[in-house]
């Protein structure tokens, strides 16, 4: 290791844990497995062990990466443990351990590593999203001097079920006659799922290339339509770099609502009921909670009803922490979980900012036969636009 953690730690933390079982609950993971080793107390208790120099397990070191990341137990914690700097440290010390190899994360790590991408695709597949759209791709990609780069991120220009997001982003950011640009085929994924795996280096070098992309552009301000991208640059790329990045940092839900305020974006009525899911890594983990709900609002006919689990408390989709690399079935049964609380809103329009939480969301509602439609932020507000 050349480069600190971002976080430390783990023997101190895992030694304040009262065991007190507050965290239970709230977690998502727990909540569908119920076994205590699935629990971030048991996680507690297998990091304690890692601590202590004692081998774990194959299935042991697998619990440490069953967990979404999601950060409840971080909010309930009432010895104020950051439970989520825990995780990370203690994956930090497994794949030193070469753990990922013994574990079906060997692959994800060798994508993220080679191709800079989670899928392993080249570089120019980050483009295929571009396809149907009018806009200039010189206009597109790395023109110099735009004044805000559009950070697309991998769920949204490598999967199918994500290009939507980024050309409904675009067009948006278009029809406000915004001033920018994306990186194109120079963009590297954000990093989070090097962190999350466990390699912090690998996630500083990721960090250095998307900001020297951003500054050879002379960009201004970066914006993202995933919430784990916005939580990389503005909380964890100034911790990997050792400073301030000097690019103002936004989430697309947060654009979204200073063009509306700017009156730069007029809406016709779309009438309907809509819930709204908070992810993960906007909400609890970057308290980024209103901007979003206040786009939604602003849409003429839309009702915004809340699920029971809302805000701080929103329940993981499942989406997060490497989880579907290395159990889909766990990840699936939390889409199904969040899905039933989006049902019992009576909505017929599930809204949530995030590539990844549309992804796992829409394929529970799929795979379920629920007649909800899933939608990204960014997707409701371009079939809205007057
Ligand atoms: S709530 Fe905090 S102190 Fe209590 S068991 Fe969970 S991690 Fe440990
Ligand atoms: S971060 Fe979320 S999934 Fe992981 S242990 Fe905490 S509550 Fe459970």
């Amino acid at each position: 290791m050349t480069t600190p953690a971002p976080f430390g730690g783990l023997a101190q933390e895992t030694r304040i844990c009262a065991h007190c079982g507050y965290c239970l609950a709230g977690c998502p993971i727990y909540q569908a497995v119920g076994w205590e080793s699935a629990s971030p107390r048991g996680r507690m208790a297998i990091a304690a062990a890692l601590v202590h120099g004692n081998a774990l397990s194959a299935e042991a070191a697998q619990r440490l990466y069953e967990c979404t990341l999601c950060g409840h137990c971080r909010t309930v914690c009432p010895t104020r443990i950051d439970t989520l700097a825990t995780w990370l440290e203690a994956r930090q010390r497994l794949a030193d351990q070469s753990a990922l190899d013994r574990l079906p994360l060997g692959r994800l790590r060798d994508n993220l590593c080679a191709a800079h991408n989670i899928t392993g695709e080249p570089a120019e597949n980050r483009l295929l999203w571009q396809e149907e759209l009018s806009l200039a791709p010189a206009l597109l990609n790395a023109r110099p001097g735009a004044q805000v780069v559009y950070f697309v991120g991998c769920v949204a220009a490598l999967y199918g079920q994500g290009h939507a997001i980024a050309r409904a982003a675009v067009e948006i950011f278009h029809r406000a006659d915004l001033d920018f640009t994306t990186l194109g085929s120079a963009e590297w994924c954000c990093g989070f799922p090097l962190l999350g795996l466990g390699l912090p280096e690998e996630a500083a070098a990721v960090a250095r290339h998307n900001l020297a992309a951003v500054r050879a552009l002379a960009g201004q301000a970066v914006v993202t339509t995933c919430p784990s991208c916005f939580h990389m640059w503005r909380d964890v790329y100034p911790a990997l770099l050792g400073g301030p990045i000097g690019v103002e940092v936004m989430h697309a839900g947060e654009l979204l609502a200073r063009l509306i305020a700017e009156g730069r974006i007029a809406f016709r009525p779309l009438p309907g009921r809509v819930t709204y899911h908070d992810p993960c890594d906007l909400g609890r983990n970057s308290g980024v909670y209103d901007a979003p709900r206040a786009v939604l609002q602003a849409i003429p006919g839309l009702e915004l009803v809340e699920m029971a689990d809302h805000r701080k408390h929103a329940r993981c989709c499942g989406g997060g922490g490497n989880l579907e690399a290395i159990n889909p079935d766990l990840a699936g049964e939390l889409a199904r979980q969040r899905l039933v609380q989006a049902v019992e809103t009576g909505a017929t329009l599930l809204v949530t900012p995030c590539q990844q939480c549309k992804r796992t969301l829409a394929t529970a509602a799929r795979r379920e036969r629920v007649r909800l439609r899933v939608l990204d932020l960014t997707e409701t507000v371009v079939q809205a636009l007057a």
